[in-house]
Parts: structure tokens; sequence; C-alpha cells
């Protein structure tokens, strides 16, 4: 990596990100001499076990981390949501953010900024600086700010993201897909490390993908992708490395570099339908016998559930055909709470902590988020299907997310009680 010349006496801030990538698997990988730049920094430093955000998916615990705070605030409350009023769905994107991010508050400062493949930034805005948006990028065109850059990332052969539905329909493409984007990732990388910036920012996001696929791989030595599993993870440690070794040179020291992850994973044992689980209660019914959408409930329907553990009572004035009243609302959801704390499969509990929303959202959007959270026991794989009819189901998919397993490196220890919206203001202390 080229020495670059340390200038305007700013403090320079470099953060890693590593999609998906559990406090347990880092801390395994870390002592079995895997990872031996993450078990140097465990050694130098503090690795925090952290909790994402509710639900513990990117697009919402992402956000909680650039804006420093929570979906009541910052109006993101999934990869899909409500149009208001209706029962139509929408995907929310970067420009529904409804606060200022990190990066906004870094271009107050005068800091410059270099963004690359942060999730759940598109399509890109203007910072002051280099915006390459992460997935759900669908347009590379629109990836990018400024837009001038587009052409330099289509020289580099830049690809957002694994193409997960080729892979889905092919699991053999799973390492092909992985090693282009990553290859093309790391030329941006160390193109952009020579401009000037401030704040440099690199986020790996195949790692989510490969957990998904193939978790399997790593818990099981016979798996045949065992070694191609541990061996992505080395190159990780590499490239953590090469941008430590980087960010040394600029004469940084690593109290200004931070290491952090959206939410941790586990292995799949059920999917977990929360629609069909509510349809057996009683609380769901629909008008069709193959729904394609909650445009297709029933009017008698009291609650239905979004992708992956978002529960919303049917209320009145919310949405167009809502029946269950405010005086109604409390009793119903400790209902709904207390016989999801009862779920069972084959005499495992499933269902670990029922959140009522006032819990974890606070903020004027509050109340257009859901009303209900189910955090599951892990191996339990909440979603919000409407095409199952029976409550549990295995898919392709072999890993799922898990919500207090996260993890946050910093030079620092900041303590036991730690969740993603606390990390942007722990870096903008360090702005100078
Ligand atoms: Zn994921």
């Amino acid at each position: 990596m080229p020495i670059f010349k340390k200038s305007k006496g700013k403090k320079k801030i470099c953060v890693i990100g590593l999609d998906g990538v559990p406090y347990s698997l880092l801390i395994e990988l870390a002592r079995t001499g895997l990872m031996s730049t993450i078990a140097r920094l465990i050694d130098s430093g503090h690795l925090h076990q952290m909790r994402a955000s509710l639900p513990e998916i990117s697009a919402v615990s992402w956000t909680n981390f650039m804006t420093g705070t929570n979906p009541g605030n910052h109006g993101i409350f999934g990869f899909l949501d409500f149009k208001p009023g209706t029962y139509d769905l929408r995907i929310p994107n970067f420009l529904d953010v409804k606060v200022d991010t990190i990066w906004d508050i870094l271009t107050q400062s005068g800091y410059k900024s270099i963004v690359i493949n942060q999730p759940s930034t598109y399509p890109a805005r203007r910072i002051n600086g280099v915006m390459i948006s992460g997935f759900v990028a669908v347009d590379l065109s629109r990836s990018v700010y400024p837009p001038a850059l587009f052409s330099t990332l289509e020289q580099m052969g830049y690809q957002i993201d694994v193409d997960s539905a080729k892979v889905a329909e092919n699991p053999a493409l799973l390492w092909p897909e992985l090693s282009k984007t990553m290859a093309s990732h790391q030329k941006a990388l160390n193109y952009f490390w020579e401009q000037d910036w401030d704040f440099f920012e690199f986020v790996i996001t195949g790692t989510d993908r490969l957990h998904h696929f193939l978790w399997s791989a790593y818990q099981d030595k016979s798996h045949p992708a065992h070694q191609a599993f541990l061996d992505f993870y080395q190159q990780i440690d590499r490239i953590i490395a090469k941008i430590i070794a980087g960010f040394k040179k600029l004469n940084e020291s690593e109290d200004s570099l931070f290491i952090l992850s959206d939410h941790g994973f586990t292995g799949i044992s059920q999917e977990v339908y929360l629609n069909a689980w509510l349809e057996k209660e009683g609380y769901l019914s629909f008008t069709t016998p193959s729904p394609k959408s909650l445009n297709e409930i029933s009017p008698k329907s009291v609650a239905f559930a979004l992708d992956p553990n978002r529960i919303y009572l049917n209320l009145e004035n919310k949405f167009p055909g809502g029946l269950v009243s405010r005086s109604q609302k409390k009793e119903i959801k400790a209902e709904i709470a207390q016989k999801l704390l009862q779920l069972e499969y084959n005499g495992q509990k499933v269902i670990r902590q029922v959140f009522k929303a006032e819990e974890i959202y606070k903020g004027k959007y509050s109340s257009l988020g859901p009303d209900l959270l189910a955090v599951s026991y892990p191996g339990f794989d909440l979603k919000g299907s409407l095409k199952k009819k029976e409550i549990f189901g295995r898919s392709y998919l072999q890993g799922m997310h898990t919500w207090d397993d996260a993890f946050f490196w910093a030079a620092e220890d900041y303590g036991p009680d730690l969740a993603i919206e606390d990390v942007a203001s722990l870096i903008l202390k360090k702005v100078k």
C-alpha cells in the first residue's frame, strides 16, 4: 500500500466493517491461530460483544450504526416496509433515512470521508468525499458519489455484491462470485486509499453471503468446503493487517481504528414462518387460498408478520382494513407475546424473548414500525413469508442472523453493554 502524505493536522479515522461476523466466531478463529491479526488486536485492545438492531438485519443495523440512533428516529425498520396507510410494500432506501449520518456530521466538521461498500446507502448521495454503496444497491451508476467515479469503478470491474440469486440456483458459483467481488473491492480499497481522506471506511459483505450459504462448512470439519471457509477468513485477516499497516504509515495509532459487524450468525435448525403461526392461532386469515400479498387478508385479521420477526397489529387508523382499536392494543400484544413464548419444536422452546415496540423504538417515527419483535433461540430462523402453510420448514439456507453476538473492536474498553447505535458517537469522539 503506497505511503500517503499526512496532511492538515486532522486525526485520521479508519473503520473496517465485517457484515454478519459473530463475536464468538472471531474469538474462536483468533484462538486457533487462524486469524493472527485479530488475535493481536484482542491482546492490544478490546473486542466487545455487541447487540445488533432489531430486527437483526443489515438494513436496520447498519442504519443504526451510521446514524447513531434507532428506527424510531431514522425511520428504517427493515428491507421492506408498508406504504403508509396501505398493505402495499416498498423497499426503503438511503433517501428515506430521516436523520444525519456519521458522514454528514464528519462533512460538517470539514472531514473528508471515503466509504467503500457500505450497505444500505443506495442511492449514494453527496458527502465530502467518496461514497460507494453496498447492497441492496441495484445499479452501479447510482451507487457512487461523485457520479464521475462511475467509469473508474467500471474499469476496475467493480461488482457490488455476490449474485445471491445465481448462487441459490447453482451453489458451485458461490466461491467464484465471492472472489470476483472481493477482488474488485480490494482494487477499490487500494485505489482510494491513495486519495486525500480523513475518514476511511471499508466494509466486507462476502462474509454474510458465505454464512447464509455455507455456515455448515465451518461447523462441520469434514465438510468439503471447510478449508475454503477457513481460507476465506485468513484472507480477511490479511486484508485487515494490510489496512492497519497502511494506517500506521500515516503515523496514526490504533486508537482511531474501529472494526465492527452488524449482527452475528449461527446455523439453522428450522425456519419458522410467523404468518403460518398467526394463522394457526386464529389471528390471521386470507380471502384467497394462496395469498400473494397482505392485501388479501380477511377483514377479521388481527395481526400479521413482515420479515424477519416484525409483528404488526391490524390497527384501525394505520391500515385500511384495521379492526384493532387503540384500547385493545395492549391486551392483544401481551396475548400474542405470551403465546409465542410457548411455541415449541420437538420439545424445544423457539422464542427467547418478545419485545414490545416501545422497548426498542424511541422517536417520532416509532408508530410506523411493528408492534412486537420476536427474538428466537439460536437455530430458529424467523420468517415473514406468506407462502408457507406449515409453521416449520427448511430451505437451501444454512445460516441465520443472531441479535446479541455482533462485535466491536476498539483500542479502548467501552464496557459490556454495547449496542451498534452507540458506535457512531464513540467514533466521532476522535474528531479533532
Ligand atoms: Zn444476512
